[in-house]
């Protein structure tokens, strides 16, 4: 099982999925995409809390 998110969840026009392993990753690697690709300040936007719920589990074989 792992974890996704696409970042479009987020209110965000851009079609990229972030997957990790644990949330924790998953989290740290959307709030680098976002900062990084977008520019955005995720702590002052609240968008932890987006994050947070945008979160879904996977299937893995
Ligand atoms: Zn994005």
């Amino acid at each position: 099982m792992a974890k996704e998110l696409r970042c479009r969840d987020l209110g965000i026009e851009c079609n990229q999925i972030i997957r990790a392993e644990t949330e924790e990753e998953l989290i740290e690697r959307t709030v680098e995409h976002v900062l990084t690709v977008h520019g955005f300040d995720v702590v002052e936007a609240g968008m932890l809390e987006q994050v947070e719920a945008a979160i879904y589990t996977i299937e893995t074989s």
